[in-house]
Parts: structure tokens; C-alpha cells; sequence
């Protein structure tokens, strides 16, 4: 076998493992007709794997570094461009902010106003350009860290309703949810909390902003918990794309 389909084995083999378990996750919670959306996380490997993985149906990628993923975007087919929804989920710097607008999709990790302020700046920028045509979805990362437990990231769950009003004045930004990772080393009972808190406060939201229905949480460890907590969409990286070099 060449190379590139050793490597299209491998990936089919390791999405059918974990869509079988989203379809194990969603019997089990009795959600077979409100299945979530499995955004693969490509972060760290080439626009080739994204080539594979939309010809096996994938149709949400995963990016967290600014600058390579706006190449690796820029470098896809267009008609496969079209066709995948390209989320920034990783932690974004307000002057990456403008960038990230023209070529995303979908931005999860929004946690502070002057973030909605640059991505509003630079979709209608995108927008005026003729680069885009349709305003940026967001959600809004909330901070799941209590107590001792640190964090991973996010805006305090009690900054998320004057944050949501933020991106609902912002003309080319639309508030689709929240989004989470669970704090590190929990027992699988907090992590199930975790999220949990997460769902409350996405219905909370919806309360004042109806069109906010996305719920992302879980990743390659705990995409069960995620499942049984109502999530709406997964993240998930390693457990399909294989480990990732060590993180800064
Ligand atoms: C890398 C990343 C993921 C995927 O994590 P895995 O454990 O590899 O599945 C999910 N969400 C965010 C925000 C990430 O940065």
C-alpha cells in the first residue's frame, strides 16, 4: 500500500472506533434522534488528513494554532473548502483575532469583550472583501475550574451573560452556544458535573438568546460524559488523528 492510503486505513479504521462510540454514548443516553456533530480536531496534521477525512464524511474540522491553520485552510480544494465548516477552538490572542475571522467558520473560544470586538472588526472586514459572506458563529468558552480544580481556559460562567450581549450587538457575529474542556484529572462523576453546569448554562442563555442551541464539550477521553450531558458537539483530535507532538 502507498503511503496515503496506509494513512486512509488507519484514519477509517480509527473514525469508525469513535463514531461507535458516539453511537454507544447515544443509545445508552436515549438520544438516537438528536445525535451530536463530531468536529475532528486536525490541529498539528496536514490539510492531506482533512482531505481524507471529508472523503469518510467528516464535514466539521477542528483547528487551535494560528498561523497554520489558516494555511492549512488556505491550501484546501475549494470545493472541499465549501464543504467542511471550520471551527477555531484553541486560545486566541486579540491581535490573531482579525485573521482568524477571515478563514473560520465557527469561533468557540470567545471569553472576553475586546476578543468579540476584533473578531467583529475583522469578519466585516472579510466580509467587505468579498472574502466572506455569512457573519462568524461563535460560542462563548466558559471556565468549568472550581476550587482547587484550575481551569482550562474561558470566561467565568458569571461573565457569560454580558459577554453573550456583546456578541449579540456585534453586526457580523452570530451567538450559536457555549463551549468547555473539562478541567484536568477529575473523576468521571465531576467531569459528568462539569458539563453538566455547562448544559444549565447554555439553557440559562437561551432564555434571552433563543438561536444559542450549541452545547461543545468532550473530547477523545470523556466524549461519553459530553454525550450523556446533552452535549451538542464533540472535539475530538488524538483518538482519531493519533497523539499529537508534546504542547508548549
Ligand atoms: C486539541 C483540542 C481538542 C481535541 O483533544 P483530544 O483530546 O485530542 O481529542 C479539543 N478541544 C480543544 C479546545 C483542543 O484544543
Amino acid at each position: 500500500m502507498s503511503m496515503s492510503s496506509l494513512r486512509a486505513a488507519e484514519l477509517a479504521s480509527a473514525l469508525d472506533t469513535v463514531r461507535g462510540r458516539v453511537d454507544a454514548a447515544c443509545a445508552a443516553a436515549g438520544r438516537e434522534a438528536q445525535r451530536p456533530t463530531l468536529v475532528v480536531v486536525t490541529k498539528f496534521f496536514p490539510g492531506s488528513d482533512v482531505e481524507l477525512l471529508a472523503g469518510m464524511g467528516v464535514t466539521d474540522i477542528g483547528e487551535s494554532r494560528d498561523p497554520e491553520a489558516g494555511d492549512k485552510v488556505a491550501e484546501l480544494p475549494g470545493q472541499l473548502r465549501a464543504d467542511v465548516r471550520v471551527h477555531f477552538v484553541g486560545q486566541l490572542q486579540t491581535n490573531k483575532a482579525r485573521r482568524v475571522a477571515r478563514y473560520a467558520d465557527v469561533v468557540q473560544s470567545v471569553d472576553r469583550a475586546r476578543l468579540v470586538r476584533a473578531l467583529e472588526r475583522g469578519r466585516a472586514e472579510a466580509i467587505d472583501d468579498g472574502d466572506q459572506e455569512d457573519p462568524l458563529q461563535v460560542l462563548l468558552q466558559v471556565d468549568l475550574g472550581e476550587g482547587e480544580q484550575a481551569g482550562r481556559g474561558g470566561a467565568a460562567p458569571d461573565e457569560v451573560a454580558s459577554l453573550a450581549e456583546d456578541v449579540a450587538d456585534a453586526r457580523w457575529l452570530e451567538l450559536r452556544g457555549v463551549m468547555a474542556i473539562a478541567p484536568l484529572d477529575l473523576a468521571p462523576d465531576d467531569t459528568r458535573r462539569a458539563f453538566d453546569r455547562l448544559v444549565g448554562l447554555g439553557e440559562q442563555l437561551r432564555h434571552t438568546h433563543p438561536g444559542a442551541t450549541w452545547v461543545s464539550a468532550g473530547m477523545s477521553g470523556d466524549l461519553e460524559l459530553a454525550v450523556a450531558a446533552g452535549a451538542t458537539h464533540l472535539r475530538v483530535g488524538s483518538a482519531i488523528l493519533g497523539s499529537r507532538p508534546p504542547q508548549r
